[in-house]
């Protein structure tokens, strides 16, 4: 590594490794480097279908050690442990390997700029018994956790539905019913579905299956206009998903929750899907932090020292010209990324930029299932409540992936890995079996 003190990013997510490819391809691997504590990045929108196992992580993966070589940045494998402001220094954790054994040790490295984009994990609310028994779709382990969970009890199922005439069916509750558990819930309905291709001919998502969604609001999808929270609910109701609304889990048991007035949902997988904190090392920085350990920063995502900025998730950044605080959301750690490119740029050159983070809420969209092997999708977008269906749905879809592949990988090699994932999928089965 060379003597320059380099831009260093802490998390390679949706917002960092926008920032370290864009960085890299204008300064170089001895200015730019990316630290993340794990080999390999995934677009963690997609999490959700990991989860239910219609999407492969093995193919959809992409090793931070080949986008580095890529994009002209170095990558650094650890975990941000420490930091030390004066020396302008941080500590990152030993690497381990999967049998335990040290990659690599702690190490320190020196920083010109330091950026933190460690991203977001779920908030249980200190609720007794979450942390125990929930499952959460923070990162591809915890996704593929679930997968093998309710494969296996999926299996088993199937295996009781072939000697019993009447079986109980496996109970599935989804706290949360924001944008990522409407999403769980339908791709669940549609993963079950499709076991029915691959020899688990007895097992149908109507008898087999019972999801439960709970949400604390009145309703469910509350960042979006409420017909789309009506035709969501009315979605979900008739692919037999419960929806329960004005119910606040209180305690999470190994099968069963419990909520406000002592209700119990039977809950014999239990994801939690229901608020976000940042990691909360942060806190030990010596840098200001809020209640869910976001590092506060200004308009400019800058902290209280000039040489540090922090972007996405873990950041409480001012929404310039609304109120209140930018929501964390993928669309906005992407803005944030290509703004900090011009801030990081016109700061090399010696010619500080003073124009504040300007997020331009284009919407969002919410997949809630598909229909004739297609998909419905609804949602805000330019201000406009918007329901589609069918393959225009998909395309949409697709394409929220695909613009943060193409700002990491460029169009032409965006649209080769589109096209290879396509023909792939042709020639597996539509959910991973194993
Ligand atoms: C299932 C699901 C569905 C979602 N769907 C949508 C959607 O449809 N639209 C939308 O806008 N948003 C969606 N989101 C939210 C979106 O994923 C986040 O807002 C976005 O990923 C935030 O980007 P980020 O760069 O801040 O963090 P992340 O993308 O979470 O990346 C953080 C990175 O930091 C790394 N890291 C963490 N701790 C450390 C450490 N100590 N040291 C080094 N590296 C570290 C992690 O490994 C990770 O690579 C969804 C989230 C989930 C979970």
């Amino acid at each position: 590594m060379s003597t320059v003190t380099p831009i260093v990013i802490v998390g390679g997510g949706a917002g960092g490794l926008e920032l370290a490819a864009k960085l890299g391809r204008k300064y170089g691997p001895s200015q730019v480097y990316l630290v993340d504590k794990d080999a390999d990045h995934i677009w963690k929108p997609s999490l959700h279908e990991v989860a239910a196992g219609t999407l492969d992580i093995h193919r959809e993966g992409l090793s931070y050690f080949m986008l580095a070589r890529d994009c002209n940045f170095t990558f650094i494998l650890g975990a941000l442990e420490q930091l030390d402001k004066e020396k302008k220094e941080i500590q990152l954790a030993p690497a381990y390997n999967e049998a335990g054994q040290v990659l690599f040790p702690r190490r320190t490295i020196a920083y010109g700029t330091l950026v933190v984009a460690v991203g977001s994990k779920s908030n249980f609310f200190n609720t007794p018994g979450a942390a125990e028994h929930a499952i959460t779709l923070d990162a591809t382990q915890q996704a593929e956790h679930f997968r093998l969970k309710l494969l296996h009890a999926l299996t088993q199922q199937q295996g009781d539905a072939s000697t019993a005439n009447q079986v109980e069916p496996l109970h599935i509750a989804i706290v949360g019913g924001g944008a990522t558990g409407v999403e769980l819930a339908a791709e669940l309905t549609e993963a079950v579905a499709s076991l029915h291709f691959y020899g688990a001919n007895t097992l149908t998502p109507e008898r087999h299956l019972a999801i439960t969604l709970i949400e604390g609001a009145e309703r469910i999808l509350v960042a979006l206009p409420e017909e789309l929270s009506v035709r969501a609910t009315q979605l979900l109701t008739s692919r037999k998903i419960k929806v329960c609304t004005g119910v606040r889990v209180t305690e999470v048991q190994e099968n069963q929750l419990i909520d406000q007035h002592g209700t119990t949902y039977q809950a014999d997988l239990c994801v939690w899907a229901a608020g976000i904190q940042a990691p909360s090392f942060l806190t030990t920085l010596g840098l200001e932090t809020n209640r869910i350990h976001q590092l506060v920063v200004n308009e400019r995502l800058e902290t209280a020292d000039p040489h540090i900025y922090a972007m996405g998730d873990c950041a409480q950044a001012p929404w310039w010209g609304e109120q209140g605080n930018l929501p964390a959301r993928a669309q906005v750690a992407h803005q944030q990324a290509s703004y900090l490119v011009k801030v990081l740029s016109a700061k090399m050159r010696g010619k500080p930029m003073t124009t504040p983070f300007q997020y331009k809420d284009y919407g969002s969209l919410v997949a809630v299932g598909h229909s004739k092997g297609v998909g419905s999708l609804m949602g805000v977008l330019s201000g406009k409540s918007w329901f589609v269906e069918g393959l225009v749905a998909r395309i949409m879809y697709m394409s929220l992936h695909l613009m943060h592949h193409a700002a990491v990988l460029g169009v032409v090699r965006t649209f080769s890995l589109a096209l290879g994932r396509l023909l792939l999928k042709r020639s597996a089965p539509r959910i991973k079996l194993h």
